[in-house]
């Protein structure tokens, strides 16, 4: 007996050791599995977005989103018809290969997403959830080639967390939709009056500078599409995309409402000599642009003299991030 307790006691010592040193690599495990899976989050929660039980209601409709508010908001999805056209590129091993058109309807589409704004987000997080990205908010497929090229133009003054969202929501869906697209942030620099319309006009002749775009998308900041069916492209007549908001109760304020998110071709937007540049302030320049496009009498005449084409102001800064292009610009005073 007195030779045999020493022995059970240096048994039971050594496998309490044992015990705490399991449990210490248990602990070093489980700490190690927390602490890789919290940038993971992101990641998750877009796969929360396609989940369309959540929002079954909304099938076959899509929706817009103004970010003050937290209800949901649904557009119309309105399909394009649009050509098929081919290209040649050559492979890192010199042969060319022809990359085919992209489908009308991409496969990649989820359809209604969860939008929602009570998670923080932050650029960088934006910047490594998209690294497909060209400089200057730049992208293009590559397995197949876009049917359009698409620059999506926001007018801009002191929105830094509204951009924050804009960006987070709307490059993984314009990634889903195929397109050849690029960001253009047109801040207006100073303190006077904000002019929409007039940056957007500068929007639209700075992208053409980059890039041979043939459709042209005008956002404001603060709406995000509720589903990726609602693609940002250009038809054979000027687009409404944000039909249905929900701070206007999910239906138009009135019939001839075009503010917004709209898309016009080149040909659509020279055709109406682009947006009025004198509408300092908040409203109307949107009816304005709407009434472009009808035979109605005072903007008929203005459109011809206030335009695009008589555009004037000066470039004061061009920065050119991951996700996106900002030109700040001087466009004068009221
Ligand atoms: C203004 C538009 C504005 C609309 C909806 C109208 O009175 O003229 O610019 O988009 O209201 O708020």
């Amino acid at each position: 007996m007195q030779e045999s307790a020493p022995l059970n006691v240096g048994f039971f010592t050594k496998s309490c050791v044992v015990l705490v040193c399991l449990g210490g690599v248990h602990l070093i495990v489980a700490l190690f599995f927390y602490l890789t899976e919290s940038p993971t989050k992101f990641t998750n929660y877009r796969k929360i977005q396609s989940d369309s039980d959540t929002y079954a209601s909304l099938t076959h409709r899509a929706a817009a989103l103004v970010m003050q508010y937290d209800n949901g908001t649904e557009v119309d999805v309105m399909l394009n018809k649009l050509i098929y056209n081919g290209s040649v590129t050559i492979k890192d091993d010199e042969e060319p290969a022809v990359l085919e058109s992209c489908p009308e309807t991409s496969p990649l589409l989820v359809g209604p997403m969860r939008v929602e704004f009570s998670e923080p987000v932050s650029l960088d997080m934006v910047r490594k959830d998209n690294p497909q990205l060209m400089m200057g908010g730049r992208y293009k497929p590559n397995d197949c080639v876009a049917l359009q090229k698409v620059a999506i133009i926001i007018p801009f003054r002191n929105r830094g967390e509204h951009l924050k969202y804009w960006l987070h929501y709307l490059h993984p869906l314009l990634q889903r939709q195929q397109l050849d697209y690029g960001i253009y942030i047109i801040q207006q620099d100073g303190e006077w009056t904000f002019n929409r319309a007039k940056l957007l006009n500068v929007g639209y002749v700075e992208a053409l500078k980059v890039y041979d775009y043939d459709c042209f998308i005008f956002s404001d900041v603060d709406i995000i599409p509720m589903d990726d069916r609602n693609t940002y492209k250009c038809s054979n007549q000027p687009r409404h995309l944000s039909v249905s908001m929900d701070k206007f109760g999910f239906k138009l304020p009135y019939k001839q409402y075009f503010g917004g998110v709209s898309a016009m071709s080149k040909k659509q937007f020279e055709k109406i000599n682009g947006f009025p540049n004198n509408y300092w302030g908040w409203g109307g320049e949107d009816d304005d642009i709407f009434n472009r496009f009808k035979r109605i009498a005072h903007t008929r005449q203005t459109m011809k003299t206030d335009g695009v084409k008589s555009l004037s102001y000066k470039v004061v800064d061009i920065e050119k991030d991951q996700l996106y292009t900002k030109i700040t610009v001087d466009i004068g005073k009221p």
